[in-house]
């Protein structure tokens, strides 16, 4: 299969998760043809989706993208040293309706899997497995964590979680979705929660869950879910495994191609959240794209601004105050991981809520850590402040 000649595309978007379907539509609704290139399995997006609804907010379609959820919830369960009650909607996405109202209407499609990328004039050509190309202006990587053109990076920590879907009744609270549950179980290091939600129908997801850190043992997860159920084994059901790599470095700049959604290191590093920061910022960067090559960008130049769109330099501040967060948190015990959820989900929601989205602006989560900071209980806040200002530094550089 080849894409012709190099202009045959503006763009070719390597991956078919939801980073690149977000960027794909986006550049089709300005009027750039874009291709996307993945392989057939692309099409099913087995992992639970979450995010705040309120994330979605500033896409012009969030309306639209509203009805792509599969269940909100109105409020949310923490539970940290003590209970709260968010009222802050949360949402599951309907993975299927996701997909197809991102799918990019008029952009081309091309089933397979990329191996590499070349220069070919001002232009670059993907290859395939299996000796198929596609010519394109700009390619963009958007593989996901395991990248596989910018290349994957190393992360200080990795959130794990065992999941199992199970009936709802006598299991978890009707209609309830629990964020995190930290309630202290006397079980040894390292700390885990509980994620929880009610997904309607007589069904719920259950999963244990290591926030970051290195990998909790499978077994570990597995023993915590049964015995925070009272299972003597795990219930027959359908599985949910999560492996999300938190932190490290932002992938080093190709000159050859740009990278999109987790494959750019979009995924935040205190949470591992990624999909709701790809939504918001595909028309961003789809828009920059659109002006070079309307101003007659090309090759290595064209892909410098692209990679300049993805990561503005304010954002790398707000990424490295986010990194801060997390060797911080890499330093608490469960006691200090409680006090620490209980402190932050206290402050306004706003403030909390900017925290978590890796695109909010650095003077605005300076402000919300200072905050924070003051609310914090004396021996957590004594735990934190010794964490140097390089460990963040250090943590990038694995
Ligand atoms: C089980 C699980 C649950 C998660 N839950 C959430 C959540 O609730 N909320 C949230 O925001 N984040 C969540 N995440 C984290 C993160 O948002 C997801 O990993 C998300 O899928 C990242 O989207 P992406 O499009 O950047 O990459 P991916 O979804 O990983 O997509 C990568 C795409 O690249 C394709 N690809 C790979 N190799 C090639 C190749 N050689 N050639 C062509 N295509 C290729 C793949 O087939 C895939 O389509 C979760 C992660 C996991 C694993």
């Amino acid at each position: 299969m080849t894409g012709g000649d190099a202009a045959a595309h503006d763009v070719a978007i390597v991956g078919g998760g939801p980073a690149a379907l977000a960027l794909a539509s986006a550049c089709a609704e300005r009027a750039l043809r874009a291709v996307v290139v993945a392989p057939r399995e692309s099409d099913r997006w087995g992992a639970t989706y979450g995010t705040w609804v309120d994330d979605l907010d500033v896409r012009s379609d969030a309306a639209a993208l509203r009805s792509c959820l599969a269940t909100v919830w109105p409020v949310v369960r923490l539970v940290g040293a003590r209970e709260h009650r968010l009222r802050r909607p949360y949402a599951r996405f309907d993975n299927e309706a996701l997909s197809a109202h991102l799918w990019p209407h008029g952009s081309a499609r091309i089933e397979g899997t990329v191996t590499g990328v070349r220069r070919a004039g001002d232009g670059r050509i993907v290859e395939l497995a299996g000796g198929g190309e596609v010519a394109a202006r700009l390619v963009v990587d958007a593989t996901g964590t395991s990248s596989v053109l910018v290349g994957a990076r190393r992360a200080p920590g990795v959130q794990v979680a065992l999941g199992r879907f199970v009936p709802s009744t006598g299991t978890v609270e009707d209609g309830s979705f629990t964020l995190m549950d930290w309630s202290d179980r006397g079980w040894d290091a390292p700390p885990t929660f509980l994620y929880s939600m009610d997904l309607g129908g007589g069904r719920c997801l259950v999963e244990e869950t290591s926030l970051v850190g290195p990998p909790v043992d499978e077994g570990v997860l597995c023993d915590r879910l049964c015995a925070r159920h009272g299972w003597a084994s795990l219930p027959e059901g359908e599985v949910e495994r999560v492996s999300i790599e938190m932190g490290g470095a932002l992938p080093a700049r190709s000159r050859l191609v740009a990278a999109f959604g987790a494959a750019a290191g979009y995924v935040h590093p205190v949470t591992g959240y990624s999909v709701a920061a790809s939504l918001r910022a595909a028309p961003r960067v789809a828009s920059a794209i659109a002006t070079e090559l309307a101003s007659g960008r090309s090759g290595d130049d064209l892909v410098a601004e692209t990679w300049r769109a993805v990561w503005p330099r304010p954002l790398l501040v707000t990424r490295a105050l986010h990194d801060y967060g997390l060797a911080a948190l890499l330093r608490l015990d469960l006691r200090g991981i409680q006090r620490f959820f209980d402190a932050f989900v206290s402050l306004p929601t706003e403030s909390w809520a900017r925290y978590l989205r890796i695109d909010a602006p650095p003077a605005r989560i300076a402000a919300t850590m200072t905050r924070f900071f003051a609310a914090l209980p004396a021996s957590t806040k004594v735990r934190i402040a010794s964490t140097p200002p390089w460990a963040a530094a250090r943590m990038r550089r694995r």
